[in-house]
């Protein structure tokens, strides 16, 4: 078990001036002690806060003012003693900071390695660790409320109910094998096993339903804005920002100069793809314009597509139409302002299978009915996201895929006339990838694996 303490930058979700060093272990307060001029920390209470100054111990230098918060196990996040050290400024005052904690006795901490001693120490159970790491990716409030329903212990709950009835027929059987002098028993008990195999069988299909939803809150909906030059892209671009606010971040694991770019429309995370292309290709009179499509078609999960009420139907409108043939797409006639040249009847039919829109950007107009027509798209009607348990982090729907597996096996077995002592390993299997799914049954280099995907600090 570790013991040592253990520091690390925590960087709060959202952007903010104030920056925080985390620690955890038993030395916590001992080393904050060491570099801290203010209240003596060792007597303070259980979580409170202190203003003073941090000095260090040889140069009697002032490195940053601060505020320190004690926390003392085990009501804390890890069970350990925590201290976090809120320091206002950028970058390179929270870097002094973390260095004069790891002059002073603490290691720093590998990534995940807080919500690993959770973990460790019992305070969260699996499902609830990855909910953190989800937590820190999430990109909008819906997928943001989403993980923490996860922390909860939502999904844990569910999963060990699951757990439970698939453990109460295998104790059924084992009971009913402990006294096979009853005629009939056998099949009784097959029966009971069907019934209770297949009612965990559905609910897990269930769960299994609500995960593309889950997984497009996740990481957002790959949304491409195509259309010819001058049509409005830029501007349709601008209005969904302006409206939903951008979230701009930088992809993790990829190059400093990736970014994305996020907007969430009534609770539904665009991710749009290419947006340089869009805003930086004006000056070349985007003569790239249906080959830059192609490219961004590929990663889309959803294509606007935009004509010009006001502009002639082309021979390019009709090849882009041909390129986004299968795919989810909403056409937005933009422009609506200037007089008609379009056909609107070949404009209908041609976008008969898809939703169609009207706007004028330059008006504000029509920006409702399109943020409607992409919420209707994703929640066909009016999905709740706070009434549903979402599956949504990969591990978890592949385990539970292979549980449903198992569990059809049984089922089938069953059916077939299996012998019950057979039906009995899918079952207990199905049980035992549950429990993977919150740390039950999981493997050391399961658990490293893990939380080595943590954000540092976390
Ligand atoms: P893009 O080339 O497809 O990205 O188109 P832009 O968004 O750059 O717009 C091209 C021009 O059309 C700009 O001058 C816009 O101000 C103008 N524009 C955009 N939306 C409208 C609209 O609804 N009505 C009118 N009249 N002009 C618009
Ligand atoms: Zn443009």
């Amino acid at each position: 078990m570790d013991t040592d303490t253990i520091a690390a930058i925590s960087t709060p979700i959202g952007e903010g001036a104030i920056s925080i060093v985390r620690m955890s272990g038993p030395d916590s307060i001992e080393i904050a002690s060491k570099v801290f001029k203010g209240k003596n920390l060792k007597e303070a209470a259980s979580h409170t806060i202190h203003y003073g100054k941090l000095i260090h111990p040889e140069t009697k230098e002032t490195v940053e003012e601060v505020m320190v918060t004690v926390m003392k196990s085990p009501k804390t996040f890890t069970r350990e003693d925590i201290v976090e050290i809120n320091c206002h400024g950028g970058f390179v005052s929270v870097n002094r900071v973390l260095e004069l904690i790891l002059e002073n006795g603490a290691r720093l901490a590998e990534p995940g390695e807080f919500t690993k001693r959770a973990f460790l120490n019992g305070r969260i159970d699996l499902s609830q660790a990855e909910a953190v790491i989800d937590l820190i990716r999430a990109k909008t409030d819906r997928a943001m409320n989403m993980a923490l329903k996860q922390m909860d212990g939502r999904l844990s709950r569910l999963i060990q109910s699951l757990r439970q009835k698939l453990l109460e027929t295998l104790a059924h059987v084992e009971v009913n094998i402990d006294y096979p002098e009853y005629d009939d028993v056998e099949e009784m008990t097959l029966e009971v096993m069907k019934t209770k195999t297949n009612q965990v069988h559905e609910e897990i299909e269930q769960l299994l339903q609500t995960a593309r939803q889950g997984k497009i809150l996740r990481e957002g909906i790959g949304t491409a804005i195509i259309g010819r030059p001058n049509v409005g892209k830029s501007s349709l671009l601008n209005a969904l920002a302006h409206e939903n606010k951008a979230i701009v971040t930088d992809i993790p694991g990829t190059t400093r100069d990736v970014i994305e770019e996020y907007v969430n429309v009534r609770g539904v995370p665009l991710r749009l793809i290419d947006t340089a292309g869009i805003r930086e290709t004006e000056d070349i009179v985007e003569k790239i314009g249906v080959e830059r499509s192609r490219k961004v078609l590929k990663e889309a999960d959803l294509v606007l597509l935009v004509l010009n009420y006001g502009d002639e139907w082309t021979e390019e409108d009709e090849n882009l139409f041909k390129a986004v043939e299968g795919m989810d797409v909403i056409v937005i006639v933009n422009k609506t302002d200037l007089p008609r040249k379009i056909n609107m009847d070949q404009v209908k039919e041609r976008s008969k299978q898809y939703s169609l829109v009207t706007t004028s950007l330059i008006q504000e107009k029509g920006i409702d009915e399109l943020e409607q027509a992409i919420a209707d798209l994703f929640f066909e009607g009016d999905l709740d996201a706070g009434d549903l348990t979402y599956v949504s982090n990969v591990r978890h729907i592949q385990l539970l895929k292979e549980a449903k597996q198992s569990l059809g096996d049984a089922i089938s077995g069953i059916e077939a006339g299996m012998p019950i002592d057979v039906v009995q390993i899918d079952v207990t299997r199905a049980w035992e990838i549950l429990g993977e799914i919150v740390g039950d049954t999981v493997s050391d280099s399961l658990i490293d694996q893990l939380f080595s995907q943590f954000c540092l600090g976390k």
